[in-house]
């Protein structure tokens, strides 16, 4: 049995290989779709072609069925050299979870195999523009009709929008719900349904070739048994979703910050003032220590929480909110100190850093922000 303080040798080789692939076919992109803001095409097609865009995929659907700290580790390894590209096996994880957890065996068969072939891809549709840390109070209705249901609204912030093939939808089916996330439904809508409409791009501070849009629906009609699980579930699974892919986005957080250590511990061992390395000034030394210190015990919180997420472990909420809370912070505070120790040359587009500290802000913030996932611990410990 592999320990949780020593991956297995399977964890090992597959590190090995995703991170060979992404210094040979991603790192060279990354600072040019980052710049020109545009879809890392070339990321998409490498990860495919190795089978590394949706590791998570059971077999059982045509998939490889790796377990969650493998998920974490493809992710972690690309997002060391390119952010925007790890959001496409992160989301592919994201936007199918829901499926995986509660969707009928027809919704998993018509949509798995696809995106485990690395033909289709998924996003995850929960946020709105009033209704982001507050999810219960979304807006977008879903009705049924006859052998269907019938959407209207608008999501905001879609991670990958217009790349995706499918769209996990969180909707409101009973607005009398007494408790409101009670009449809350998840749907897969295709991005051919009639009446789905991709709004225009966010314009953002970082990981700015992952695409992130609105998404409208205009009386979007889709098939009755696209619904994942029972109506007034749809919520309940959005969140437990969460548990799974918390652990996922601190992964990519430890790997951007892995990115900016290593870039940074290249630059201090090159560059001279004084007439010696800079890496040679104590000062300069105790600000590594603590980087990789803060990145390694970081690491090991996410691969914790990811092995808690399939063991059902009561523990698992907690776990997942800690690892993304912890891992997202540090990585903001590594990034900012590499930058710092490149001096003037870390300010400007010539080295990676910055690239790196503007990737890194996002995952304080998204997959619910870091306030509320101190309120999911808090509300956790106070009840045990
Ligand atoms: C680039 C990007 C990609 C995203 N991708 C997706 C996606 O693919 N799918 C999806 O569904 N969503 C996505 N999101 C949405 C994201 O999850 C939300 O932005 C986030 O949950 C915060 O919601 P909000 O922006 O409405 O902020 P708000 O909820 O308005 O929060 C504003 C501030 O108030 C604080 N706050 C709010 N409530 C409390 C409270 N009770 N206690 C203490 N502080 C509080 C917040 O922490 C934050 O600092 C994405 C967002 C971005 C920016």
């Amino acid at each position: 049995m592999a320990g949780l303080y020593e991956l297995s040798e399977e964890h090992e080789a597959l590190r090995e290989a995703v991170r060979a692939l992404a210094e040979k076919e991603i790192a060279p992109h990354a600072a040019e779709v980052d710049e020109q803001e545009r879809y890392p095409a070339e990321a998409r097609d490498a990860l495919a072609r190795a089978g590394f865009n949706a590791v998570h995929v059971p077999e059982e659907y045509d998939g490889q069925g790796a377990d969650a700290i493998a998920a974490c580790i493809v992710i972690e390894e690309v997002a060391r050299v390119d952010a925007s590209a790890s959001l496409i096996p992160a989301v592919n994880k994201l936007g199918t979870q829901p499926i995986l957890l509660s969707g009928s065996e027809e919704v998993k068969k018509l949509v798995l195999p696809s995106i485990a072939a690395g033909e289709a891809s998924a996003s995850y549709a929960l946020s709105e523009r009033e209704a982001g840390s507050d999810t219960a109070s979304m807006r977008t209705r879903a009705v049924r009709e006859g052998d269907t249901w019938v959407l209207n609204g608008t999501k905001a912030w879609i991670t990958n929008a217009g790349e995706s093939t499918w769209y996990t939808v969180m909707a409101v089916t009973d607005p009398e719900a007494e408790k409101k996330a009670n009449g809350i439904s998840a749907f897969a809508v295709h991005k051919d349904d009639p009446g789905f409409v991709v709004g225009s791009k966010e314009r953002k501070l970082g990981i700015k070739g992952s695409p992130t849009c609105e998404i409208h629906f205009e009386n979007c009609e889709i098939p009755a048994d696209r619904i994942i699980g029972e109506p007034g579930t749809g919520l309940k699974t959005a969140l437990r979703t969460l548990d799974h892919t918390r652990p996922t986005i601190g992964a990519q957080a430890v790997g951007i910050a892995q990115g900016a250590l290593d870039a940074t511990l290249a630059y201090v061992k090159d560059r001279k003032q004084f007439g010696q390395r800079i890496a040679d000034f104590q000062g300069v030394q105790f600000m590594l220590a603590d980087m990789g210190m803060k990145i390694e015990a970081a690491r090991h919180l996410v691969y914790t929480s990811a092995a808690a997420s399939e063991r059902a472990d009561k523990r698992a909420g907690f776990i997942a909110s800690a690892a993304k809370t912890y891992a997202s912070d540090i990585a903001m505070e590594v990034t900012t100190d590499a930058v710092q120790l490149f001096g003037g040359a870390g300010y400007t587009k010539d080295f990676p850093v910055e690239r790196m500290m503007r990737d890194a802000k996002i995952t304080q913030i998204y997959e619910g922000t870091n306030q509320i996932q101190r309120m999911v611990m808090a509300r956790a410990l106070l009840k045990g």
